[in-house]
């Protein structure tokens, strides 16, 4: 079967996937009056950053997959933001989070300096100890050889406050031990790498221009009704200016001449051959299995060794006004199955019915583990029980409930992941007409607002109007994680 042409124009780019990244690029290419058509695996478009709905006999329960906070540094996405979902649907927030450390409640993102006056004296003593025994050493040897998150963080943070605050989240959340992750993750994620500025951020207000002000950042945007309305209306803007997005159409075969993408294959058997430039925001490992036996045996390799961390979401519908004080709380240790349980109502007012709130529960996994083979009413049952325990609701209180897996979630920056990246996007830069995008396209760890710079950045790029490289973007650009 050919999918016929919707468009007339002579050139067209073919995006694949209408997440963030893919339907900023088809926004901008309409906006510039080019054309653009958009297939997309799932039968809606948004990606990661979607929100579910649920009509109950009390009223409708939305969920983002896992709570969305929009901030950004940069100006041009912020206005975009801002214009593309409207400022009367944007709600301005008060983040309030923290996370539980043998049965305590801390502040997130962790004051290290107040956290240990919690602590008994000893480990007070202890960290400071270890703290500048690991900074005079590597102040005076500059250790050879620091490749993995575990020797970076000590390196800097001493063994004591390693094995508290950094530990066991990384190793839960990752689903692998510390040290076998590269300490460019730790690099780009932990911003206060020096005990002074710890001790700064601790005590003063964040300076604003600093990178780690964004992380502690106390407020942030979001659309009442959900992250859902930004894909949603820039999908609107891409169809009211004649381009076009198909859902349920999964690419599965990529046919390739002189370093040029010259067919494409959705759902097995339909053609599409009419464009010039092909757009991929899809996982890097699709995208190289799409391309057969085009791919190098050592490109092949390495694409199956970029792996990515799913996830799974359990969220309960609660007949009470709120559930917890903050608006997210990290659980680093095993004895909970979840990293992370957020509350939508402290994101958006219009999350849930008045006088009604909800929980949702992040638990990170690898598909075919031992949490993923667990079915639905197990995993709810086990959520459930735990959250009681952590006396968020009662079992009157419970509405209605769901279970939800979703795949690709997180790139994972193991050991060996840029060797692995740099072989496959050399390969892929050898295709002419392809371009990158993307958090779960380029392999990066891209929060919304790079993404949409990305996506926007690339339809600029395929325009002709810039140089950029899209790949580049989030190492080039400040992380806001
Ligand atoms: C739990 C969680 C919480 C987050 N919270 C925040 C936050 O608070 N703030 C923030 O800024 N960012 C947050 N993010 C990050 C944000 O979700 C991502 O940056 C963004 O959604 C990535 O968009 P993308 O388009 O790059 O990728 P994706 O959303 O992954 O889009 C890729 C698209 O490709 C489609 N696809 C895959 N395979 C195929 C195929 N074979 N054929 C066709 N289509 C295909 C997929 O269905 C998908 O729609 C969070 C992410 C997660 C997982």
């Amino acid at each position: 079967m050919t999918i016929m042409s919707s468009s007339e124009k002579p050139e067209k780019t073919i995006i694949i996937g209408a997440g963030l990244a893919g339907l900023s690029c088809g926004y901008e290419l309409s906006r510039l009056s080019l054309s653009a058509e958009i297939f997309e695996l799932n039968d809606s478009v948004g990606g990661l950053s979607r929100t579910i709905w649920f009509n109950t006999d009390q009223g409708k329960f939305g969920f983002d997959f896992g709570g969305h906070r929009f901030l950004t540094r940069e100006e041009d996405i912020e206005k975009f933001f801002f214009d593309v979902v409207g400022s009367e649907n944007i709600e301005t927030r008060q983040r309030s989070s923290r996370i539980l450390m043998k049965g305590k409640y801390y502040d997130y993102p962790i004051k290290p300096f107040s956290a240990l006056l919690k602590m008994p004296l000893w480990i007070t003593v202890k960290a400071g100890f270890t703290y500048w025994y690991a900074f005079f050493r590597y102040f005076f040897t500059r250790r050879k050889g620091e490749d993995n998150f575990e020797d970076w963080v000590r390196n800097r943070f001493g063994s004591t406050l390693y094995n508290l605050f950094f530990y066991d989240y990384t190793k839960k959340t990752w689903g692998m031990e510390p040290r076998d992750i590269s300490s460019v993750w730790a690099s780009e994620r932990i911003k206060t790498s020096n005990f002074f500025s710890i001790i700064k951020n601790s005590i003063l207000k964040p300076d604003p221009e600093s990178k780690i002000a964004m992380t502690l950042y106390k407020q942030f945007y979001y659309p009442s009704r959900g992250i859902q309305v930004l894909s949603n209306k820039m999908a609107k803007y891409i169809e009211t200016n004649h381009n076009y997005i198909h859902t349920e159409k999964k690419l599965t075969k990529l046919m390739v001449e002189r370093n040029k993408i010259t067919e494409m294959i959705f759902n097995e058997n339909e053609t599409v051959t009419d464009f010039t430039t092909v757009v991929s925001s899809i996982p890097i490992p699709t995208l190289i299995s799409t391309l057969g036996d085009h791919v190098p045996q050592d490109v092949q390799t390495a694409a199956t060794r970029l792996k990515y961390r799913d996830l799974i979401l359990v969220g309960f519908m609660l007949d009470k006004e709120e559930a917890t004080s903050d608006s997210w709380i990290y659980f680093p240790e095993d004895q909970h199955i979840f990293v992370r349980v957020s509350e939508p109502s402290k994101y958006g007012g219009k999350m849930c019915p008045p006088g009604k709130t909800s929980i949702i529960a992040e638990i990170t996994c690898n598909k075919g583990d031992k949490k993923w083979e667990l079915s639905d009413p197990e995993l709810i049952q086990l959520v459930q029980s735990q959250l009681m325990d952590l006396s968020f609701f009662s079992k009157e209180e419970i509405i209605d409930s769901f279970c939800l897996r979703i795949n690709h979630a997180y790139p994972i920056f193991d050991i060996n992941y840029e060797e692995n990246i740099q072989l496959v996007r050399s390969y892929l830069s050898q295709l002419e007409n392809l371009d990158l995008i993307g958090r779960t396209g380029t392999f990066q760890y891209l929060n919304m607002d790079l993404v949409l710079l990305h996506g926007i950045s690339c339809g600029k790029k395929v325009a002709g109007a810039s140089e950029d490289s899209s790949t580049q973007i989030g190492h080039e650009k400040k992380w806001v994680g």
